[in-house]
């Protein structure tokens, strides 16, 4: 067990006026965010950088990974202007950089990429100049619907290996670490153009050559850009932190993936998925 949570993690949200302004705009749409739900705590940071993260195909998750506040359950609804609706807040908020997640919809034939295609092309037609990176669940290893939303070009495709191999199936719901890493090839194989993107959360017991492991096969599969974060236990309920890493092993993590030739790598105890996420479209462009 990792005892008690150290200094660096303490952060206060701050909610100063720009962050007020952005959050009565999402209330007036009905989008959830991820920034918001999952109390990222750098929501200040990204909203002020016009960088989002928007959940679609509802709020309710067919899985239940151990360390996801996401509500669990079956999901009925199909919200079919919901990509219209992220379009126009996207550009209500002037964002440059759109991160679009959802839900793993098991319970859809096409698992959802439909509507992330939708929702790519419709951001698209309303602010041409906003990057749009997606971050997919892996439609069980369905490479018709990867197809889809790879189709409709997004800047990045991101998707979260999460853990290293041995405690994947611990630690995820149904989500198999090969079955990832296939996903990150093949998308690749059918745009090689479009960066691609996972990230690993650490502190769940993993060695850190295990983290380097990872590294090795997300690289094996050509993955571009990667992040690292702490695990931070969202309820009692939910995976405990095994260790708090401290910035200097994040910043040696960061060395370490460099060393592989990604070309991007956020590592730091705050580090989420789509922190910074603006220049990592800039940096894999430029590469
Ligand atoms: Fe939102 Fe991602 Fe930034 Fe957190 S890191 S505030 S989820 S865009
Ligand atoms: Fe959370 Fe995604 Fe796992 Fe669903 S599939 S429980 S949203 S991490």
């Amino acid at each position: 067990m990792a005892g008690r949570k150290p200094e660096w993690l303490k952060i206060k949200l701050d909610t100063g006026k720009n962050f007020k302004e952005l959050k009565s705009m999402m209330r007036g749409q009905t989008l959830h965010t991820v920034c918001e739900e999952a109390r990222c705590p750098n929501l200040y940071e990204c909203w002020a950088n016009r960088t989002a993260t928007f959940m679609i195909l509802g709020d309710t998750c067919t899985r239940a990974c151990r360390f996801c506040a996401v509500k669990t359950g079956l999901p009925t609804e199909l919200d079919l202007a919901e990509p219209e609706r992220v379009a126009e807040a996207t550009e209500q908020m002037g964002l440059r950089h759109v991160v679009v997640t959802s839900v793993a919809r098991d319970d859809l034939g096409d698992g959802g990429a439909s509507i992330f295609a939708e929702t790519i092309r419709a951001i698209r037609r309303r602010t041409p100049l906003c990057s749009v990176e997606v971050l997919i669940p892996d439609f069980l290893g369905d490479w018709e619907a990867l197809r889809v939303v790879m189709d409709a070009k997004p800047d990045i495709l991101n998707h979260n290996v999460e853990t290293v191999e041995r405690l994947s199936d611990r630690v995820r719901s149904k989500a198999k670490y090969d079955r990832t890493m296939a996903l990150l090839a093949e998308a690749k194989r059918m745009a090689p153009s479009i960066p691609t993107k996972s990230s690993i959360m650490i502190g769940v017991g993993e060695t850190v050559d295990e983290i380097i492991t990872t590294m090795d096969d997300l690289r094996r599969v050509d993955v571009d850009i990667l992040t690292i974060g702490q695990y931070l236990q969202p309820t009692a309920k939910h995976l405990k932190v095994e260790k708090y890493y401290h910035p200097d092993e994040f910043a040696q993590l960061k060395e370490e993936g460099l060393a592989r030739g990604f070309k991007h790598v956020e590592s730091g105890p705050l580090v989420r998925s789509s922190y910074h996420a603006h220049e990592q479209v800039e940096s894999a462009a430029e590469s």
